[in-house]
């Protein structure tokens, strides 16, 4: 079968590694950098114009959409969906878990374990705000963040007050989240494809840093989830319509908590801590789908 990677980076590990292990199954494998296509709309006839021609007979679609062109890559994917191509991403699930809001409102929508969370728009009332979350120390987080970068931890009333206020006045969206300490600066990544964990991961924050992300200089160790963490990041997946999903929890003393559901979640991260072939997961996964 032919499959199409829809990435903007050719030399990711991830693009690498999904080309590699369509290739082992001996697939024809393209990555087609989404930025540059240009979509046709008429009559029933949707198309997908790359470099000049008309991409043919592809079978099914692989979308590695990063967020900083979720706009223009959903459109794309969408053109795929028009073409009845199989995508391992729908569009609509992708454009939903870039909003870390409407993504937590489905996932309480779902009876999920979520750290409170305030939003409110631009509140002058910043005391109302942080007492709906129990106080400081408490979590500060851009809506549209990735990596780490804008989520600020405040520990205590005076600079969460001088921290909302300053965000407030950039008109900058912001939620605010109770801190959850338990976690020791730790979080679970469990890597979904097609209902099933393919593989999980503790991230542990480097020194003196709460936050667990990879890019942020966190570690990854293999972990195995127990049954409720296992159940959790299922539901979690299931109720953003996502059938590749990356579902990061922390570990609290009330259960697992859900933290968001990743839409194109990095294979590098999560293959050298657990040793698995996700990306040949991935793979068969569009193997099973693209059939028919
Ligand atoms: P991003 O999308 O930028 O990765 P996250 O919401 O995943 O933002 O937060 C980044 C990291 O910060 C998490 O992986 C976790 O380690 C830590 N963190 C986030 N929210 C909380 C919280 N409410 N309590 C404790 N730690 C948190
Ligand atoms: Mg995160």
């Amino acid at each position: 079968m032919k499959f199409a990677i829809l990435s903007a980076n050719p030399n990711l590990y991830s693009t690498q590694r999904l080309v590699e292990a369509g290739k082992k199954k001996g697939h024809e494998m393209v990555v087609i950098d989404h930025t540059k296509c240009d979509l046709v709309i008429e009559k029933k006839k949707p198309s997908v114009i790359y470099k000049g021609e008309e991409l043919k007979d592809i079978d099914g679609v692989i979308p590695r959409i990063g967020a900083s062109v979720t706009f223009y890559g959903t459109a794309v994917v969408r053109q795929f969906e028009m073409m009845k191509i199989f995508t391992t991403t729908e569009s609509q699930a992708l454009v939903r878990s870039r909003d870390k809001l409407r993504s937590l409102q489905i996932l309480s929508r779902a009876g999920l374990g979520l750290p409170k969370t305030v939003f409110s728009n631009y509140s002058k009332n910043v005391e109302t705000v942080i007492s709906h979350v129990g106080g400081a120390p408490l979590v500060i987080k851009l809506l549209e963040g990735t990596q780490g970068l804008g989520v600020v931890l405040a520990d205590n009333k005076n600079s969460a007050e001088s921290i909302l206020e300053a965000f407030n006045g950039l008109q900058a969206r912001v939620i605010v989240q109770e801190f959850i300490k338990e976690a020791k600066g730790a979080d679970l990544r469990a890597f979904i494809v097609d209902g099933v964990v393919v593989g999980a991961m503790k991230r542990q924050g480097k020194e003196g840093e709460f936050r667990s992300n990879l890019h942020r200089g966190g570690s990854a160790t293999i972990v195995e989830l127990t049954d409720e963490e296992e159940n959790a990041a299922l539901k979690a997946a299931k109720a953003m319509g996502l059938g590749i999903a990356g579902v990061d929890m922390l570990q609290s003393a009330r259960g697992p908590l859900i933290l968001e559901v990743n839409s194109s979640p990095g294979l590098e991260g999560i293959e050298s801590a657990t040793g698995k072939d996700i990306a040949g997961k991935i793979i068969k996964y569009l193997e099973r789908n693209a059939d028919h």
